[in-house]
């Protein structure tokens, strides 16, 4: 059989590349495939604005990224470590406190901009190994290949294809595999901001009964909002000064007034989970198998975890001589996954619900349910230790 790669993955996305550069690693010869134009290598100049895109990553996240040596590129250019964050519902002077002293780590995490991720993964590729500017629009599996087909009429043989499409992957629906799930009543409305008091490194989430509003610490002393609301048309609609009182009002002044803001953009938000992630010479990765709610900033998370069972699943078959693209082999990695995935689903799911409830009696159960979590410092450590990836 003649192949042009043994591993061809569309979609480079933060969880697709991740996975490019660790097969790559492991000697896979791959092929990685984007419609856009690939991230543009970030030298950041003084004053180059943050990205509105960031992602809250734990410590088991960056020390991924650190073994595909993604993690040092982004250490020299920009990141904002926290040490802290605060959970409340109605009285931010009593809310639920995880720090990163409790388990002995220094940092619950770092925030790190979309784009500074995507260049530092990309620039662990090999050129040869970059597609951009080409969607694939079809795909053929076959009993011992895959054929992708791409909108300049090529095609690519493979012996597997992954599959990083993002949560509208077309080919995941090609394939037959059906995502259930479905939208949020909720849109995040994201921007950064500036704010009269210091964050200190910590990360606050209040549950508004119209959705969950995080402010996550930046560097250079802002906070980016993310903030998912059934409301959210009329939060766009606002000009900056009426937006600034609103999410000043909104998070209690915890940061004080708020002074600035910065463009806000919008993402819609779903619920979705393939119902399997991989078939003969196929496997799904990142939001094209499973979304879950930002709530909790787990998603790409979540994706990484993919790459990394995925990309040891694959080359240990391969260094054992075995077929790493037969279902037999990739069931292995579905179901190192799949628990983990139904677990975060139902947490984000369960949360989204049950703080939206309006039932009478229930904002006071809620507030004393997150004032016991508090007071218990056991239980706290090891929803810390889970949190950052210390199992
Ligand atoms: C408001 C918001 C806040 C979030 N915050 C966090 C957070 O703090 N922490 C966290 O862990 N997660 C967070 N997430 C989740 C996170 O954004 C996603 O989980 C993550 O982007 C998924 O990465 P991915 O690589 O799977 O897909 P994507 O990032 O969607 O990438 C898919 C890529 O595939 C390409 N593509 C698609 N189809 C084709 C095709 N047919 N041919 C070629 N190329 C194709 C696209 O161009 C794109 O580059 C947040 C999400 C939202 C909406």
């Amino acid at each position: 059989m003649t192949v042009d790669c043994d591993v061809a993955i569309v979609g480079g996305g933060p969880v697709g590349a991740a996975v490019a550069v660790g097969l790559a690693q492991r000697g896979l010869a791959v092929q990685l495939l984007d419609r856009g134009q690939g991230p543009t290598p970030r030298v950041l100049a003084d004053g180059d604005d943050y990205d509105l895109r960031v992602y809250a990553l734990a410590p088991s996240c960056i020390a991924f990224l650190d073994r595909l040596g993604a993690w040092s590129r982004i250490a020299a250019t920009r990141s904002s470590p926290y040490q802290g964050m605060r959970v409340w519902e109605n009285d931010p002077q009593s809310p639920l406190c995880f720090d990163a002293r409790d388990v002995r780590a220094a940092t619950l995490g770092h925030i790190v901009e979309s784009g500074l991720l995507a260049s530092a993964l990309w620039a662990q590729l090999p050129v040869s190994g970059l597609r951009t500017g080409v969607q694939v629009v079809r795909i053929d599996a076959g009993e011992h290949d895959a054929t992708l087909h791409t909108d300049d009429g090529g095609s690519l043989r493979t012996r597997l294809a992954v599959i990083a499409e993002g949560r509208d992957s077309r080919l995941r629906t090609q394939l037959g595999i059906e995502s259930l799930g479905g939208q949020y009543e909720q849109t995040a409305v994201v921007c950064h901001i500036r704010s009269e008091q210091a964050h200190g490194g910590i990360a606050w989430q209040r549950f508004l009964p119209t959705g969950p509003l995080a402010l996550l610490p930046l560097a250079d002393g802002r906070a980016s909002i993310v903030w998912s609301s059934g409301e959210a048309a009329a939060l766009l609609a606002l000009d900056d000064a009426d937006f600034c009182r609103a999410l000043g009002d909104a998070s209690q002044h915890v940061l004080g007034r708020i002074t600035a803001c910065s463009r806000r953009v919008q993402f819609a938000l779903t619920l979705q989970h393939a119902d399997r992630y991989v078939g003969n010479g196929v496997a799904l990765v990142g939001d094209a198998a499973h979304v879950v709610h930002p709530l909790a900033g787990q998603g790409v998370n979540l994706g990484f975890a993919d790459a990394e069972a995925l990309t040891d699943v694959v080359a240990e078959a391969r260094a054992a001589g075995r077929n790493f693209a037969s279902l037999r082999v990739l069931k292995r990695y579905e179901r190192a996954r799949r628990a983990d995935v139904i677990d975060m689903l139902a947490v984000t799911d369960g949360l989204y619900r049950a703080f939206r409830m309006p039932l009478p009696g229930l904002a006071a159960l809620r507030s004393r349910g997150l004032a016991v979590v508090n007071a218990a410092a056991p239980l706290r450590r090891e929803l810390v230790r889970r949190a950052i990836g210390l199992r």
